[in-house]
Formats: structure tokens, sequence, C-alpha cells
């Protein structure tokens, strides 16, 4: 493991005052992590600094053909003081694999591991301690060569940056209307869809605007050849209780693997409950709606956990589902997850990394 050297800010800045006015995104802390890959050299000389702005020439291969990867992931305040991260590893990992979709050399996982401990221990007075807040934490790659040619680059910039956001849901659960996109695709198999780049959600915005401007928070995608098969909601996989049993579609190479998809999967299982991965037809949906077996819906990911969906929108079909309102295994899931985020909750399954 490479040490890393530390230069800590001589002006810190005003931490906000006000964690209710957090949002999402929009304020960053004193200082970031930034390590650098040279060909030859391997992954080298990571080191923390002041968060500042960057220098890179107008030709570097990130800007012409979007060589980039990034990671999502949270630090939580517990009650009694702690720092927590949950399940890492797996960013870890899934970094990793979306490196090696991409042609990016792979930081080493220890070198990762520690990256983000350090950082998060040299800022941990940023982490807001309200209930439902958190440190949101995103590690990125850029592939930095100046070149215009068409290949991997032979140099990137692995860097940590760490934003306090506030509380997703200030009211408590709120179900979010969803509509399902049967024109614009996101990704397919043999695609970059599994990995977690920033080029599919280039690909997402036009669809995403036109959901919005229909009234509806997110977009519910559709396999990108039969436009049939439920895949993934915009930065969330997506579960259905149909017919008393928990349905997720299958990891079919075009579906991003979630940290808490395999979460909700892992707690229904220990629950007892049938938990399928499968394809999941729009029909499937859509008749199960008609029918009342559509119990539940909702989205899983790192920034809202889980996002109970009360309406399902395809073509003029208008599904509304758990009465619009929260379904109990969606608000058992959120308690849960988020229980063992923040230490409310035992953590019997190994899946929290105290950060000290
Ligand atoms: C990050 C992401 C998710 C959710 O993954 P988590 O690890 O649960 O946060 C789902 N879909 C897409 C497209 C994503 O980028």
């Amino acid at each position: 493991m490479q040490e890393i050297q530390i230069t800590r800010t001589a002006q810190p800045k005003e931490k906000p005052a006000d964690e209710s006015k957090l949002g999402f995104g929009n304020i960053f802390t004193d200082h970031m992590f930034i390590m650098e890959y040279h060909e030859g050299q391997g992954w080298h000389a990571p080191r923390i600094e002041p968060y500042h702005p960057i220098a890179l020439e107008p030709s570097a291969m990130v800007f012409h053909y979007a060589q980039e990867m990034f990671e999502g992931m949270k630090a939580y305040h517990t009650e009694d003081g702690r720092v927590l991260l949950f399940r890492p590893e797996r960013n870890i990992a899934r970094a990793a694999n979306t490196c090696e979709r991409l042609c990016i050399p792979p930081v080493p996982q220890e070198d990762f591991m520690n990256a983000l401990k350090t950082l998060i221990s040299v800022d941990k007075d940023w982490i807001p301690t309200q209930p439902g807040t958190s440190l949101y934490i995103r590690p990125f790659i850029i592939a930095t060569d100046s070149h215009l040619g068409v290949h991997p680059s032979h140099s990137y910039l692995f860097m940590i940056i760490l934003s306090p956001s506030g509380a997703y849901y200030a009211g408590g659960l709120d179900p979010v209307k969803i509509w399902i996109e049967d024109d614009y695709v996101r990704a397919v198999r043999g695609g970059i869809g599994e990995a977690k780049a920033g080029g599919n959600y280039a690909a997402s915005l036009k669809a995403q605007v036109k959901g919005e401007k229909e009234g509806y928070a997110q977009v519910l995608w559709l396999d990108g050849v039969e436009r049939r098969y439920i895949e993934e909601v915009g930065s969330m996989n997506i579960f259905f209780k149909i017919g008393g049993k928990v349905v997720t579609p299958a990891l079919n190479g075009s579906i991003l693997p979630g940290v808490t998809r395999a979460t909700c999967l892992d707690l229904c299982r220990a629950w007892g409950m049938d938990a399928e991965e499968r394809r999941v037809s729009v029909e499937e949906l859509v008749a199960a709606a008609r029918d009342g077996s559509l119990e539940e819906c909702w989205g899983s990911g790192t920034a809202a956990v889980i996002s109970p969906v009360g309406t399902l929108r395809y073509g003029d079909e208008v599904m509304e589902i758990a009465g619009g309102g929260i379904g109990p295994v969606s608000q058992k899931l959120y308690d849960t997850v988020t229980g063992i985020q923040t230490g409310k909750f035992p953590d019997e399954f190994g899946w929290t990394v105290e950060v000290k």
C-alpha cells in the first residue's frame, strides 16, 4: 500500500450552518484525494490536498471520448459519534469492473480503501449529523492524455471528492412517479450499461427531460433491443412485489449492479421471502397492475436508499401502486438499511466499516 501525503488547507471553508438546506451535491469539503497514473509507473503519488480546480489540456482525452468512470457511496454519522461506510468493498470491486470495461487501469483495492478512509478522516468534521443526512463520496477517474486519436489513454487521474448531503426525504419516505420510456434506450447488452460511467448518463438526459416535462420524477428504462423488458431507473435499480414475491430484473449485461440492489435481495431472502432475479416484461407489469397483484414497487440506490414508486406510466396506462403510497416491504427495507448504515440496528451481516 502506498503512503498518502497530506497537505491540510490553511483556509478552512465555513461549514454549512443549516443541515436542512444541504440538498445534494452542492457543496464540497475542504480536501480532495488525487492520484496519478502514467504508463510504466502505474498508479502513484497519492495525496490529499485542499479542494481545488484542476488544469487539463483542452485536448485531454476525457473531453472527447468520455473515458471516465465513477463511483458513489456514503459515510454516515452514528448517534454515538462513530463514522461508518456501508459495504465499501462492493464499490471498490465494481470500480475495478468498470475500469476493466473502459480500458482504465484499476486502482489497487487496498489503495482505494485507504484513500477513502484517510480522506473521510481528514474531513470528518464535515459529516452532517441530523437524521437522514450523510457525506456523499464521489470517486472518479479521467483519461488525461493530450491526444485526439481514439485509443485508451496512457495517463489518468483518480480523484475523490466529498459532499455533505441533506436528508433525501425531508418529511419521511415519499412515493415517486415514474415514466416508462419506450422510445429512447439507455444501454444494450455488450455496451457499457453495467459499468458506472458518465457516458451512460449523457445518453439518459434526453428521456429524463421528456419524463420531467410530463410530470414524472424519473425514467424507467426498457431493454435496448425489444423495448419490452424492464431494466432500471435513472440512478436506481428497480424492484416489484408481484403476487407475494419480490422480483427484480436479472443482471443481464446492460443493468448496473447496485450495492443497494444486492442489499435488498440479501435482506428479503434473510426474511424468508421469495426474491427472484429474472426477466420482467412491461406486459407482465401492466397485467399485474390491472388484476391487483402488483403490490409494491420501489427503486434502490445509494442516494435515496429506497424510493417507493406510487405511480408507473406506460403509454396511456397509468398504474397506481400500493394506493399511490408506501408498501410494507419498501418501508421495512428503508428502515432496516438506514438503521444498519447509521448504527441504530445491529450489523448482523458485517456490512459496515468504521472510519477512525
Ligand atoms: C449507481 C447506480 C445505481 C445504484 O447503485 P448503488 O450501488 O445501489 O448506489 C443504479 N443504476 C445506475 C445507472 C447507477 O449509476
